[in-house]
Formats: C-alpha cells, sequence, structure tokens
C-alpha cells in the first residue's frame, strides 16, 4: 500500500459505485465505513491524521475487496491541507462522488470550569470547521452548476449535539451541534446541485475515541442509560452510513439519523 499521493492501483475501476472518501478512515467508524463501502463496490480514499500504518490496512482491505484504494493523510482543520487531500485522491481515484466526514476528536474528559481554551478551539476547528472545510471541498467539485455529477456527503455528528456531554466535554457537544446545522443548512443548499448531504449520530460505540479522551471506563459507565442494554460497534454505525450514500436512500437528504441504542 502506497502512502500520501500514490495509487496503488488493482481493483476494478469504473465497475463500481465511483470514488468514496472518508476522513478519519484509519481507525473506528471511518475505518469500518472503508471496509463495508468496499464491499458495496466504491473505491475508497482513506483519510487519517497521523497513523499511516493503520491507514494503509485499511487501504489492502479496500484493495482486497476488489476496489482501488489510496491512504492520504490530511489535518482536517487545515483548510488547505483539506484541499490537497481532494486534489490526491482525485489524481490517483478520479472525481470524488462521496464523502464521510468521520475525523474527529473530544479533547480530554473534565468539568467545563476546568476546560482549556486551547483544547476547545482545536476541537471545534477539527470537528465543525474541518467538517465545512471538506464538505466545501466536496461541493465544489459535485455540484451541477460547476460542470460536477452531483453527489453524497455524509457528516458523523453524534448523540452529544443534544445530550450536553455535561462534566465530561461541553465543547465536543457544541463541535457537533454545529455538524447538526452546517447538515441541515447545506442539504437545503446543495439539494438543488444534486447534492444528498445527511449526518448520523452515533451514541456509545466501542472505538479509541474513549481512551483518546481519558476515559476508558466511559464505554462501560453509561451503558446502564443505553435502552438497548449495551454498547454499539463500528460495524453497526457503519451500516447506516453506507446505505445514506447508496441508491437506497435516494430521496433522504437533510436527515439526522441517530445511531445510539434508543439513547
Ligand atoms: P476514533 O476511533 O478515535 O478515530 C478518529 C479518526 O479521526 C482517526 O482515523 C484519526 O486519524 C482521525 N482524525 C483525528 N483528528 C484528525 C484530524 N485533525 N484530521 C484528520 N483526521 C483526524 O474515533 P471514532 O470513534 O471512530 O469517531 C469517528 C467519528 O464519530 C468522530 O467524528 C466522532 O466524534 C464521532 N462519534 C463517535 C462516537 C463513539 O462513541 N465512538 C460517538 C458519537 C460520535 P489517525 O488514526 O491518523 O489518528
Amino acid at each position: 500500500m502506497a502512502g500520501a499521493g500514490e495509487e496503488t492501483g488493482g481493483g476494478k475501476a469504473g465497475e463500481g459505485k465511483g470514488v468514496l472518501l472518508v476522513t478519519g478512515g484509519s481507525r473506528g467508524i471511518g475505518a469500518a465505513v472503508c471496509r463495508q463501502a468496499a464491499e458495496a463496490g466504491w473505491d475508497v480514499a482513506v483519510g487519517y491524521a497521523g497513523r499511516r500504518e493503520a491507514a494503509e490496512a485499511v487501504a489492502r482491505e479496500v484493495e482486497a475487496a476488489g476496489r482501488r484504494s489510496l491512504a492520504v493523510a490530511a489535518d482536517v482543520g487545515d483548510a488547505a491541507a483539506v484541499a490537497r487531500l481532494f486534489e490526491q485522491t482525485e489524481a490517483a481515484l478520479g472525481p470524488v462522488a462521496a464523502l464521510v466526514n468521520s475525523a474527529g476528536l473530544t479533547g480530554l474528559s473534565k468539568p467545563f470550569v476546568d476546560s482549556d481554551p486551547e483544547e476547545m478551539r482545536r476541537v471545534i476547528e477539527v470537528n465543525t470547521a474541518g467538517t465545512l472545510y471538506c464538505c466545501r471541498e466536496a461541493a465544489r467539485r459535485m455540484a451541477r452548476s460547476r460542470g460536477g455529477a452531483g453527489g453524497v456527503i455524509v457528516n458523523l455528528s453524534s448523540a452529544a449535539a443534544t445530550l450536553g456531554s455535561p462534566g465530561e466535554f461541553v465543547w465536543y457537544a457544541a463541535s457537533k451541534g454545529g455538524v447538526d446545522s452546517l447538515t441541515i443548512g447545506l442539504a437545503k443548499e446543495l439539494g438543488p446541485e444534486g447534492i444528498r448531504v445527511n449526518a448520523v449520530s452515533p451514541g456509545l460505540i466501542e472505538t479509541d475515541i474513549h481512551a483518546s479522551a481519558g476515559d476508558a471506563g466511559r464505554l462501560q459507565r453509561f451503558t446502564p442509560q443505553v435502552p438497548l442494554g449495551r454498547s454499539g460497534t463500528a460495524e453497526e454505525t457503519a451500516a447506516p452510513i453506507v446505505w445514506l450514500l447508496s441508491e437506497g436512500a435516494s430521496y433522504v437528504s437533510g436527515a439526522i439519523l441517530r445511531v445510539g441504542g434508543g439513547r
């Protein structure tokens, strides 16, 4: 598997659904989306921040499913890097027909009175501004009025957007409230351009994000609040995302789909 900017070849170019770019594709929910999307016939660009080996392993899995793939490093909080992410993806795989914005972080869990302004700024920069930057690059390419062929975008919001994450990371919840708002607005603005825009709001999902927040016991602690009585998996979260990308969801736009076991 080659790194940024290098196409690895292989797969069934041109026979599938087109090119999907997944930010945060190296781990967790994004990695599960890459795998399931490949099975569904998408060629997949696997975006990542720093974990190149993990991203390249996911890209190899995409190729093993018979699709083309590419691992591309880009900090989604940097608008210029996001532009390069799209350029490298297109140069290697062709026009981007679909985008899943899964890159995200919470910052360290702590009471709001102890919060760190720089950490808050970074979470909003990556989660909210980063999603806007990626949607912007996608829309500029997909918009029919600019010669594009339309497309589909799925943003990762969070149940936190409506629960608020008190005592943990209210700034993260706020960053995802922004994702809900931009999803609604872009669905309306980009619908006439042939672009569907939806969000998925996961609840408690078994990924690295909880340990990264400094709270590895978080899933166990909150599980009693989940009506289905358990946490969810990345695969269970990826399935509705890949469905939203599909023709089966051709009239679904502006939706914010909760995937939270009833919580
Ligand atoms: P994760 O396992 O911690 O993975 C995070 C992913 O985001 C990694 O691929 C990471 O890349 C990438 N990333 C982080 N910062 C980035 C940046 N600045 N630029 C580009 N990529 C960056 O997270 P996850 O649980 O799968 O979460 C995926 C999305 O779902 C996030 O938006 C998260 O907020 C949302 N979500 C998750 C849960 C949950 O319970 N897990 C619940 C609600 C919402 P590297 O591997 O290179 O570090």
